[in-house]
């Protein structure tokens, strides 16, 4: 299997790398663990997501979306007491202020379907094990099929598309295979480890009430 660029994972970053270099003419292989649609946390988008959602051309699609729209945000302590809420209209003058709180698993088959509908080949349930790199350099995944059969994916341009998540991170000078080892093999690369606790807020709220429709209530403990 010969690509341009190989993508491992089909997440929201993934599936929006893909899109964007289908859409310039690469192809694109992107590489997913999961059957989709599949469950993941982080369904609360921010304004500015907007401006990428229209650059990969599924504004409209989140338009017509049943998801609800988001225009602002309060922040509860550990005390119970909720901040002032925050509109996102006061600081952004831009249709972008109203923003959406999604279903994972909806909105990333959305964002992967649209990968799909510019070019790119996203294949489900292969998980990407191992990078080939013959000479130092990234020229391939070597994955495996969630029914055990072992797969290679080869890619011209050194595979991947990650430059742009490390230019934002100057703290990773590492090349661009640290990185995308960092945060593709957590296990073996603990520097990049990160641990997250959710939990379900009990309903109603004890304190507060959202004060219009579309706000958000964002607990900080
Ligand atoms: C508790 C919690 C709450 C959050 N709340 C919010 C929120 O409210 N709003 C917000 O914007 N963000 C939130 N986030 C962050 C948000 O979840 C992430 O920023 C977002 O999911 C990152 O997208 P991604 O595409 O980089 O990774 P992911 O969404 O994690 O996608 C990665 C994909 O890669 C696949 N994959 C992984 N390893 C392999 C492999 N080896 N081979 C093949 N496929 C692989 C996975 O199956 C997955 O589909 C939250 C995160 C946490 C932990």
């Amino acid at each position: 299997m010969q690509y341009d660029a190989i993508v491992i994972g089909g997440g929201p970053a993934g599936s929006t790398a893909a899109a964007v270099l289908a859409t310039k003419g690469w192809r694109v292989g992107v590489l997913e663990k999961e059957k989709f649609p599949r469950y993941h946390i982080g369904e609360s988008l921010l304004p500015y997501g907007y401006f990428t959602l229209e650059r990969i051309g599924v504004l409209d699609r989140m338009k017509a979306s049943h998801f609800t729209r988001k225009h602002s945000v309060q922040f509860v302590g550990a005390s119970g007491r909720a901040s002032v809420p925050f509109y996102f209209s006061q600081q952004l003058a831009h249709e972008a202020s109203a923003t959406w709180q999604v279903l994972r698993s909806e909105f990333d088959q959305l964002l992967l379907d649209n990968a799909r509908e510019k070019g790119a080949e996203a294949i489900e349930e292969i998980t990407a094990r191992e990078l080939i790199q013959p000479a130092g350099a990234v020229t391939g995944v070597k994955a495996i099929a969630n029914d055990g059969a072992p797969r290679e994916f080869h890619a011209h341009n050194q595979a991947f598309s990650f430059r742009v998540f490390i230019t934002e991170f100057p703290q990773l000078k590492g090349d661009m295979t640290d990185c995308l080892i960092g945060n593709l093999f957590r296990d073996f690369r603990p520097l990049f480890d990160a641990v997250a606790r959710f939990a379900a807020v009990p309903e109603p709220l004890p304190h507060g009430k959202p004060q219009a429709t579309g706000e958000v209530l964002e607990p900080c403990r």
